[in-house]
């Protein structure tokens, strides 16, 4: 397997508040990395770090051949949108758009002709069960729908890295193995890799290896398989 992303001695301060105190985690192709710890414990911070988010206080970030940590503010925006797909806890997606077009948004934000996009769209809808509600509005969809949604949208632009952050933190336990199988599937068969925090035992067993972040530091992987 290679390694897709790596992050070094990654440190970040919000204040006096050290969320990151030299954190290290790295993820290959195609492989699944969850990463628990307290609340907190800076997993976000972590996540946001790596994704191109957030600018580390020092540290690297390493994808491929691209330092990220060092990237201008405009080419890692653009990595994030061509190379990286994130799904956060509450979907977030756009309020006035219907599913379709949110789910096409990065495609669009690309420059991609509308109806091509829009078709890419369509498929990942199908690909996700969400078939019949092209044109509903995020308000009119339950809690799972908008994480299947949310998900479609962050593969749509077949992304090598995948960052999802209690992607089924707002979903029943029934939803939220619906929503990590599919999520896990579609990231292995596009030899992706993914990051996935959570504080669910459940969830990260769909995961090849478990990190533990405390304090701001990576602790030893636990559960590998
Ligand atoms: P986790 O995701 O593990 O719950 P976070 O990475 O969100 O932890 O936060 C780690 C620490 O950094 C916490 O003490 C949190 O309050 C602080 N923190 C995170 N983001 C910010 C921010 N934007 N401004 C100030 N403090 C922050
Ligand atoms: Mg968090």
């Amino acid at each position: 397997m290679t390694t897709v992303l790596t992050g070094r001695e990654l440190r970040k301060s919000f204040g006096r508040t050290q969320a990151l105190r030299g954190a290290n985690v790295s993820v290959s192709g195609g492989e699944i990395l969850a990463v628990m710890g307290p609340s907190g414990s800076g997993k976000s911070t972590l996540l946001h770090c790596l994704g191109g988010v957030l600018r580390p206080d020092s540290g690297e970030v390493a994808f491929g051949e691209v330092r990220l940590d060092r990237l201008a503010d405009r080419e890692r925006s653009r990595l994030r949108r061509t190379s990286f797909g994130f799904v956060f806890q509450f979907g977030q997606l756009v309020p006035e758009l219907p599913v379709l077009e949110n789910i096409a948004l990065p495609l669009l934000l690309e420059g991609r002709a509308r109806r091509a996009a829009l078709a890419e769209a369509a498929e990942w809808a199908a690909r996700l069960g969400l078939d019949g509600l092209w044109d509903r509005l995020p308000a009119e969809l339950s809690g799972g729908q908008v994480q299947l949604a949310a998900i479609a949208r962050a593969l749509v632009a077949r992304p090598r890295v995948v960052f999802a952050d209690e992607p089924t933190g707002a979903l029943d336990s029934v939803a939220a193995d619906e929503v990590m199988e599919l999520l896990v599937d579609t990231v292995r068969d596009h030899d992706a890799a993914m990051i996935i925090v959570t504080h669910e035992p459940r969830v990260a067993a769909f995961a090849d290896r478990t990190l533990i972040v405390r304090d701001g530091l990576d602790v030893q992987p636990v559960g590998a398989r």
